[in-house]
C-alpha cells in the first residue's frame, strides 16, 4: 500500500477546486503548458497518492520537482490552499524514499557545510583565471557558450569568508543588531555583505556578525531533507539566541522566508529596515542620474508578504535616482534554488522574460534583494545582450551614502 504523504490531510489536499486560477499565473506552466507543471496537478497527484490511488514513484518524484516554489499559485488561489505545505511534504516523502535527486544532494553538501564552502574559497584565484568579468559587480561569465544555455555566469567565490564574529560599530547608536548572512553573503558575495553592514551604520545600527551561524537550511527544506534542515534550524536557533540585540537582519529574501519560522528573536529583511528609514534615505544621493527598476523576489513578497511598495518607496526617495517599473516585476526569475540545475532550460525560459522586461522598463540598473535573484538575473541579462547592470539594493544604496558622513 502506497504510504500517505507526510503531514497531509485530507482536507488540506481536497481544498483545491480545481479552478485553474493557479495556471494563469504559474511561471512553469507558462513554459511547459503542461498540467503537471501547475499546483492544480500537483495537488490533485498528491491526493491520489494520500488515498492510496497511486504509488509515489520515480515520475511522480519528479513532478513535485517541478516547480521553482515561487508562491503565485499560493497568491492567487481564492481558497488559499497551502501549496508550501503541500510541495514541501510531497518532496519530503520523495526524499525518504527515492533520497535527493543528484543536483540537489549536491547542492544540499555544499551549502550545509560552512567547513566545504571555506575550502573551496581555496579556488578563488583559480576560477578568476578560467572566467572573464561581467557587467555585474562579483559575478563572472564562462569564456565559451553552453550548448542549449549560452552564455552562463557564476558568483566569484570569495578567497575568505565574511563571517569573523565581527562587531561595527554605528557613529551614532540607535540600536544593536545581529546579521544573519547566509551562505551567499558569507562565501560568495562578500562586498556586497560589507556593503549591507555599511548601509546599516550609516542609518544607526551596530552590527555583530556572529561566525558560528550557519546555511538558513532552505536548500534543504526546499528539497525536502527536512532532517537536514532541523538541524541546521538548532544551530541558528542556538546562535541568535542572544537577547542583547533588537533584532536579526537579513538581506537575502529565502533565507528571511526560512528563518522566520524559527528564530525566536524578531527578524527583519534588510528591505523593512530600509523602509522604516525612508526619511533618512531622502538625504542620499547618487553620483549621477540614472534610470533604476526593482524585481520583487518571490519569498519578499509572497514568503514573507512584505508589501511592494516598501523597495519602491526606498528607491523613491534616493536623490538622482528615477524609478521604472518593469513589467510582472513579482514574477520569478527562474532561479527557484536548484531547479535552475534540474531544469535548466524551463528556467533559462522564465529567465529570460524576466531579462526582456528588464530591458522594454528602459533602466540602466535592476535591483532586488536577494543575492539567488542578483546572479540568475544578471545571467539572463548576459544572454539578452543589455546593457543593464543588476545590483542588490545594498550595493547600489552604498553608492548613494553621502561621502562626508562615510567612516575614513
Ligand atoms: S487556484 Fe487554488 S483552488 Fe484553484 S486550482 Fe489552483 S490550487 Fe486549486
Ligand atoms: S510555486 Fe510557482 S512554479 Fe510552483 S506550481 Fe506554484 S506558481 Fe507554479
Amino acid at each position: 500500500m502506497s504510504k500517505k504523504i507526510a503531514g497531509l490531510s485530507k482536507e488540506l489536499l481536497e481544498k483545491c477546486v480545481r479552478c485553474g486560477s493557479c495556471r494563469q499565473v504559474c511561471p512553469v506552466f507558462n513554459v511547459t503548458k503542461e498540467e503537471p507543471s501547475v499546483a492544480r496537478g500537483k495537488i490533485f497527484l498528491a491526493n491520489l497518492i494520500n488515498k492510496g490511488v497511486l504509488e509515489l514513484d520515480k515520475e511522480a518524484a519528479d513532478i513535485f520537482n517541478l516547480c521553482t516554489t515561487c508562491l503565485r499559485c499560493r497568491e492567487i488561489c481564492p481558497l488559499n490552499v497551502d501549496y508550501e505545505k503541500i510541495i514541501i511534504s510531497a518532496r519530503s516523502l520523495a526524499t525518504e524514499k527515492f533520497g535527493l535527486p543528484v543536483e540537489k544532494k549536491a547542492a544540499v553538501k555544499v551549502f550545509s557545510s560552512n567547513k566545504t564552502l571555506k575550502a573551496l574559497g581555496i579556488l578563488s584565484p583559480i576560477t578568476k583565471l578560467f572566467t572573464v568579468s561581467s557587467q555585474s559587480p562579483q559575478n563572472r561569465l564562462l569564456p565559451i557558450k553552453i550548448p542549449r544555455l549560452g552564455k552562463v555566469l557564476l558568483p566569484q567565490i570569495s578567497s575568505k569568508p565574511f563571517n569573523r564574529n565581527q562587531t561595527y560599530k554605528a557613529k551614532n547608536e540607535k540600536g544593536k543588531i545581529l546579521f544573519f548572512t547566509g551562505c551567499m553573503f558569507n562565501n560568495f558575495y562578500t562586498e556586497t555583505a560589507e556593503n549591507v553592514v555599511k548601509v546599516l551604520n550609516q542609518l544607526g545600527y551596530t552590527v555583530h556578525v556572529p561566525e558560528e551561524q550557519v546555511c538558513c537550511g532552505a536548500p534543504a527544506y526546499f528539497a525536502g531533507d527536512l532532517k537536514t534542515y532541523e538541524k541546521l534550524a538548532e544551530k541558528n536557533v542556538q546562535v541568535f539566541q542572544q537577547d542583547n540585540y533588537d533584532f536579526v537582519v537579513t538581506a537575502c529574501a529565502t533565507c528571511g522566508h526560512v528563518i522566520k519560522e524559527y528564530i525566536k528573536i524578531p527578524v527583519k529583511e534588510l528591505i523593512e529596515v530600509l523602509y522604516e528609514e525612508v526619511d533618512t534615505i531622502k538625504n542620499w544621493k547618487l553620483p549621477q542620474k540614472t534610470k533604476v527598476t526593482w524585481h520583487h523576489p518571490c519569498h519578499i513578497v509572497r514568503g514573507q508578504n512584505i508589501p511592494k511598495n516598501y523597495p519602491i518607496e526606498v528607491l523613491k526617495a534616493v536623490e538622482n535616482l528615477e524609478y521604472v517599473e518593469m513589467e510582472e516585476a513579482d514574477n520569478c526569475c527562474g532561479m527557484g534554488g536548484s531547479f535552475k540545475l534540474s531544469h535548466p532550460e524551463i528556467s533559462k525560459e522564465i529567465q529570460l522574460k524576466k531579462a526582456k522586461n528588464i530591458g522594454k522598463s528602459g533602466a540602466k540598473i535592476v535591483v532586488t534583494e536577494c543575492p539567488g535573484c542578483v546572479m540568475n538575473i544578471a545571467e539572463g541579462i548576459e544572454r539578452e545582450n543589455l546593457r543593464v547592470k543588476t545590483l542588490h539594493i545594498a550595493d547600489l544604496l552604498a553608492q548613494a551614502i553621502p561621502r562626508s558622513e562615510l567612516a575614513p
